[in-house]
């Protein structure tokens, strides 16, 4: 039987840990499907991209690593508000599944209670591969060009997305009060 495995992430952005985990994945499995989570999500520091933002960037990375696309499948997921009817609303965004992949412990804790094989990728340098480390690094002039694959750097050239961040870095100190950001 042909075997399918979901691998669901927010991609903000696309990193090259993300690309290593298709890679790993897709030695094990025949076809992967990618979740692009809290798909109805953009333009806010945790999240700045928009679902077809990160679809982009995902499909151009994948065509560029010599990955068969054939083998993948990319479908957003918008978030609800119910953790506990998140995997049946994930089955009704995706073709059928019957493992999932993720280091996320909420993510694979859903999952497991609900009957699916739960395995975790490796983690690949994820002290520098990492969504927040590369947002951060973003907004602080920071070099953060190489943690992304190419083709992301390019798209993420294209859009303007540093100073994306930048402005939705900025707070109006006379409307808002001042608060801890969470980035
Ligand atoms: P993410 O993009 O931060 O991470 C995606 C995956 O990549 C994770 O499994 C993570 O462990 C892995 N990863 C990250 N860096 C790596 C590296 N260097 N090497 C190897 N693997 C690495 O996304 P996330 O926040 O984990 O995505 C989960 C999504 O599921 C979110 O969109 C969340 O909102 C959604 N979700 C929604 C609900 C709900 O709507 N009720 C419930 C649970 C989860």
């Amino acid at each position: 039987m042909l075997k399918r495995a979901i691998f669901i992430g927010r991609f903000q952005p696309p990193h090259k840990g993300h690309l290593e985990v298709f890679k790993k994945i897709l030695e094990e499995v025949d076809e992967l499907i990618i979740g692009i989570g809290s798909a109805q999500e953009s333009h806010t520091i945790e999240n700045p991209f928009t679902a077809g933002e990160r679809m982009l960037m995902l499909s151009k990375a994948l065509a560029e690593t010599g990955i068969d696309t054939s083998r993948v499948h990319i479908v957003p997921i918008p978030d609800v508000n119910n953790n506990s009817l998140w995997v049946s609303h994930v089955i009704s965004f995706s073709p059928p599944f019957s493992i999932v992949y993720s280091g996320n412990p909420l993510v694979q804790r859903l999952f497991k209670e609900a009957g699916f094989d739960v395995r975790a990728p490796p983690l690949y340098n994820r002290q520098e591969y990492h969504g927040t480390k590369i947002r951060k690094h973003m907004i602080e002039g920071k070099r953060w060009e190489h943690l992304v694959p190419k083709p992301v750097l390019k798209i993420m050239l294209e859009i303007d997305a540093v100073d994306r961040m930048r402005d939705l870095s900025k707070t109006d100190y006379l409307l808002k009060p001042k608060r801890k950001r969470q980035i």
